[in-house]
This record gives structure tokens, sequence and C-alpha cells, in this order.
């Protein structure tokens, strides 16, 4: 399939790099193409950045049959435009579209469409430390109809974002709310696909954290309330004495890229690495013998983010004394060394544009 191309006339003045925050900037151009049952995938074009039309009774708007993906480009210091492991994205947005009854898309087809328009756009790349360009591919159902099934039509598109450090001032523990009442996700539910719904039905719970003073919550399994699942939209890992422990695939997990490469990145420095069911009673427990090292989330977004305190039904314990912990720092140092091309990438993990 062709891609044409329609460039802007009223290119935009880019933003402050110093200033950039997370997904308010955007490039000048887009990527879209459309699903119909007689023609599948199709008419695949770049156009200007802007504002569409939908009728009000599109599918998506009502029923949420929508889904996402969220990577990163990055400039190298030699100037090389890096991705990394997009085919991971895109092999995790099939996974999504099957759950959500949304038609496959062609993963090498997608990719090469993201490269095309992250090259359109390159000069919106920043390059000031922390920063990179942020993109999100999405789709939405388009059908114009109340009823509710699978829509007929859908449109992909991709939207690009320069965005800041996560960490201005450096690599920084959170303080986290486990939450006891509401849950992300049930077996048998969509917690392990980026589909919109769970994130709409997890700002309650975070909104409620944030009033009572804490930065996100630990997510809990939907039945028991007893196993940990993820933090915030972060998959999490617990340093135990000298073993790294995270929650095992489970179905109401989702499985983050940034998770798979810490564990392939931490298990090659000889440290052993489990993926098994965690308790929070585990962890407290663990915490009051002194084992518990370290604790941390791991997403596209902050990349590592530690966990620097843990409240737990009114009791609170403070991990590695609210301070980054050794290995924390060590994985987050490589992890975007490797992503910005500044330090060899032993893995093959990045893709140059
Ligand atoms: C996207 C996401 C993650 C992290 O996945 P990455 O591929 O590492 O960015 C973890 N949990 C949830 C709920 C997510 O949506």
């Amino acid at each position: 399939m062709e891609i044409t191309v329609q460039k802007t006339d009223n290119p935009k003045e880019k933003p402050d790099q110093g200033n950039l925050g997370f997904g308010t900037n955007f490039t000048d151009h887009m990527f879209i193409m459309d699903y119909s049952k007689d023609k599948g995938w199709h008419d695949a074009r770049i156009v200007p950045y802007g504002p569409m039309k939908f009728d009000p009774a599109m599918a998506t708007l009502h029923y949420g049959q929508a889904v996402f993906e969220g990577m990163k480009a990055y400039k190298s210091p030699d100037n090389r435009i890096l991705l990394f492991r997009p085919e991971k994205n895109m092999e995790r947005l099939n996974n999504t579209n099957d759950r959500m009854c949304i038609p496959r898309i062609d993963e090498e087809f997608c990719l090469e469409a993201i490269k095309k328009l992250v090259n359109i756009d390159k000069e919106w790349i920043p390059t000031a430390p922390g920063t990179s360009l942020y993109i999100r591919p999405f789709i939405i159902a388009t059908d114009k109809y109340l009823g509710l099934k699978p829509s007929s039509t859908y449109k992909f598109m991709v939207i690009l974002s320069p965005v800041g450090a996560y960490y201005p001032q450096g690599v920084n523990p959170v303080e986290i709310y486990v939450e006891n009442e509401y849950v992300r996700a049930v077996p048998g539910g969509t917690g392990h696909v980026k589909t919109s719904g769970n994130y709409a039905a997890s700002l309650k719970a975070q909104a409620e954290a944030s009033a009572r003073g804490y930065v996100q919550v630990l997510w809990l399994d939907g039945l028991e309330r007893k196993y940990i699942e993820e933090v915030g939209s972060m998959n999490v890992f617990f340093k135990i004495d000298s073993e790294l422990v995270t929650p095992a695939l489970v179905g109401s997990i989702l499985p983050g890229v940034t998770r798979d490469s810490t564990i392939e990145l931490v298990k090659s420095w000889g440290i052993k690495v489990t993926e098994r069911r965690v308790s929070i009673a585990e962890i407290f427990e663990e915490h009051k013998k002194g084992r518990l090292d370290e604790a941390f989330g791991t997403g596209t977004a902050a990349v590592i983010s530690p966990i620097g305190e843990l409240n737990w039904e009114g009791r609170s314990i403070k991990v590695n004394d609210g301070k980054t912990g050794r290995l924390a720092e060590r994985i987050y140092q490589k992890l975007t060394g490797i992503q910005t091309g500044e330090l060899e990438d032993d893995f093959g993990w990045t893709e140059k544009i």
C-alpha cells in the first residue's frame, strides 16, 4: 500500500525544550488510514495535524471501542533516529485489537508508516537530556450507529508529541497508596490490553489517592485484593534480598515492553528474576524483616519510577529510606542509555529510522 503525503503549509513554532511536559504539544503531521469491510485497511496518508470532524453517533464515543499504543523516538548524539523495540508495540496492538473485536493491522506496514511520519517531523525530536518524541498510535471505531456491536469501520491514526524529561531534577522516588477498594482489572477482563476504558476506570482511585497526598496507586487483584498487579499505569518490581520479583502475567496485567526489557537486562547481570504471584502482605512482611531493598515501576513514559513509600490500610513503610535504589538507578541508566544511543545496544533493541 502507498502512503500519500500532504505536507503542511503552516509549520508550527517548535516548543521550548526546557518546558515540554507530557503530551501537550503535537507535531505538524499525523498518519491516518481507514478500514471498511469491503476494502480492508486502505487510504494510508500523512496529512497536516489538526482537528477532525466526527458524527455525534460515532461508536467509539459511546461504547469505548478504542485502543492505543505508546512508544518513543530518540535522537542519538551522532544524529541517528532510534526506536526502542517497536515491533513489540505493533504485536501488542494486534493482541489488543483481537480482544476488542477490531480488525488486525499489518504490523510491518504500520511500523513503516510510523517511521515515515517520524522522519517527516524529525525536526520535532527534542535533544535536551531526558527528552524524546512520544509516538501515539491508536484506533477508533467510526460507525454512525448506537446499537451495541463491533463497528464495521475504523480509523488507525498516529500522532507525535515532543515530551520533556520525566524527572527534570533526576530520578525521584514517589509515595504510593495501596488501593483496597477500586480495582483496575479482573481475570477475563481487559487489563492485559491497552484499551481506553481501562484508563477511564482508573481515574477515580487515582484522584482519591492524589487527594490523600499520594502520587500513584498500587493495584491489587480484583478477586481477593491480596496480590499485587501494577502501579499506576506501570508494571512493578520488588528487590527482596538478592532477588528481583515481579507479578506474573496472569491475564489482568499489561505486558509492558519496559517490564520485559528490565527482566532480560537484570538476568544478563546475573541477578535472579522471578515472575510469580506476590502479595502485599508479603511485601510488608519482608520490609519488617529488613529484606525489602527496593521497589519500582516500569513503563515507557518514566522508564523506571522508584517507590519511596507504600501506604496500605493506614500502615506506611519507607522503601530504601525513601531514596532511589542502586538496582533501579543501574537499570534506568542502562535502558535510557540504549534508547538514546549513548550506550552500546548489546541486545539489538533499538531500530534506526
Ligand atoms: C502501557 C502500560 C504499561 C507499560 O508498558 P510499556 O510497554 O513498558 O510502556 C504498564 N501498565 C499499563 C496498565 C499500561 O497501560
